[in-house]
């Protein structure tokens, strides 16, 4: 570690404190020594804890910008020599390990194109043995969570103390607002079952834009992430990679000004009565609404009987699509969105189609 790094800044790594959650910025690549010493003076007093920057990237198509490779190296040297924050990179093999060792970097970060091959990522843990370095683990570009909590459990497995998961959404045929889709449920749950990993945000690479970068963040601080990584860029209408998601330290300084850290808790009395209310009144409605769901269920495997002694196909797309109609339209009357109605129904049917198939 360069000694510009100092010990405090690492105990305190991928942890939020009372009033910050812990950032990390940087640019996508770094291209230049002059773009990366630029934004991260620019960055200098923000109040990152962590600079980022891709020496390698994994770009999709052959023949775009790949990252300057080792060359890289002695320019995030002087990003740390001059600003004093300590710098990630991406890695994604052994070789990359080697070379970030020996190039002081401080923390590594393993991409979502990697985290989806646990062979990549099991040689990954085999070259961190006994090396406690800090590392980030992105989700997978496919929605698995398993997939997630797998890569992460390598990476402990091989004697890795400070790990923190980092949501960067996922890839999705449909077109959507974002670029990878958040499926928050996905970190949540990750946050279920993994409560003492921190969880940062990587809004760039959900949002794929600008305009979405606040938004984003905001609603991941809401649901209590430790972290946000964001892509800045001194110039970014130039970037080489990803430059319509990347802002400028200007643009970063105002949009982490705007965002509320919001507590976990609060002892206010007014308040905790308050929650406790509402919450029963939450529970008593999912109790109704389970007790609803098997109803239904009974009734559809009756009409599985029938259609069986009929010989009728389970699934009858005109009924189908008359459900759905219904219920978008009474929804949308009492404000529900189109997106909820369609995932709750999807659920309800699937299931009504699996009970009505069963002998
Ligand atoms: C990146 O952070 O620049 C990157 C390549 O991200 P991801 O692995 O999330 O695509
Ligand atoms: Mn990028």
């Amino acid at each position: 570690m360069d000694e510009t790094t100092t010990s405090e800044q690492l105990t305190a790594l991928f942890q939020k404190d009372a009033d910050s959650p812990y950032l990390i910025a940087g640019p996508c690549s770094a291209e230049t020594e002059e773009q990366l010493i630029h934004t991260a003076r620019q960055l200098q007093n923000s109040g990152i804890r962590l600079f980022r920057s891709g020496v390698w990237k994994p770009r999709t198509r052959p023949g775009t910008f790949e990252g300057n490779g080792t060359s890289a190296f002695a320019w995030l040297k002087r990003v740390k020599k001059e600003t004093g924050l300590p710098v990630a990179i991406e890695i994604a093999n052994p070789i990359h390990i080697g070379h970030a060792l020996n190039h002081d970097i401080d923390v590594l970060w393993i991409g979502a194109r990697t985290t989806v091959n646990p062979f990549m990522v099991q040689d990954i843990a085999d070259a961190l043995k006994g090396i406690d370095i800090p590392v980030l683990v992105k989700n997978p570009v496919n929605p698995d969570l398993d997939l997630w909590i797998g890569g992460i459990e390598r990476i402990q497995k091989a004697g890795v103390t400070q790990i923190a998961a980092v949501h960067r959404g996922f890839s999705s045929y449909a077109k959507t607002k974002f670029r990878n889709p958040p499926y928050w449920e996905i970190p949540v749950e990750l946050r279920r079952r993994m409560p003492d990993i921190p969880l940062i945000c990587d809004h760039s690479h959900i949002c794929g834009n600008r305009e979405s970068l606040l938004s984003v963040a905001q609603y991941a601080l809401d649901l209590n992430y430790d972290g946000i990584m964001t892509e800045v860029h001194h110039d970014p209408d130039n970037a080489w990679s990803d430059a319509q998601q990347q802002i400028t330290p200007e643009s970063y300084k105002q949009m982490i000004s705007s965002l509320r850290l919001r507590k976990e808790y609060s002892d206010d009395e007014k308040f905790v009565e308050t929650l406790d209310m509402l919450r029963h009144k939450i529970d008593e409605i999912d109790q109704e609404l389970i007790d609803l769901l098997a109803r239904r269920m009974d009734i559809s495997e009756r009409i599985g009987d029938v259609k069986r002694k009929n010989n009728i196909a389970i699934l009858q797309v005109a009924r189908w699509n008359e459900i759905i109609r219904n219920a978008l339209a009474h929804g949308s009357e009492i404000g529900l969105s189109e997106e909820f109605i369609m995932k709750y129904l999807s659920a309800i049917h699937q299931e009504s189609i699996d009970r009505q198939s069963q002998e």
